[in-house]
């Protein structure tokens, strides 16, 4: 499944980031989903929980923040939400744009943590 293997690549670099952090344990992870990354909310939600068994991140929180795709539109000369991935065009003025500004984002926007033990009670050299 698409999602399993996206879950994976979120609870290995969320992992990776909270051990250079030194936290302990990651209580929550955001991360931002474009309208055009075709992902399915629902199916990474349910992977996630898979995904973070035994890891840092094992009973953590997955929050996902949808983004719309944000066009250019050459005669606004600006960029503008697209209501509906559907149609293609500047929902101001209609004129049709393929210029993609966002929409396309698949990344991790923040970490909730939970600090690990104090530092002088642990034994790394
Ligand atoms: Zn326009």
């Amino acid at each position: 499944m698409h999602e399993l293997s996206i879950a994976h690549s979120i609870v290995s670099q969320a992992g990776q980031a909270a051990e250079r952090a030194g936290a302990g344990r990651v209580t929550a992870v955001r991360i931002v989903v474009g309208a055009l990354s075709g992902v399915s909310g629902d199916a990474l939600l349910f992977s996630y929980d898979l995904a973070t068994e035994g890891t840092l991140l094992a009973g953590s929180r997955l929050e996902i923040r949808n983004v719309p795709v944000v066009l250019h539109c050459a005669t606004c000369d600006r960029d503008v939400e697209l209501p509906d991935v559907q149609l293609f065009r500047c929902p101001v003025c209609a004129t049709p744009s393929l210029d993609v500004r966002g929409g396309r984002e698949l990344e991790i926007e923040a970490l909730e943590v939970e600090d690990a033990l104090p530092p002088l009670a642990t034994s790394e050299p």
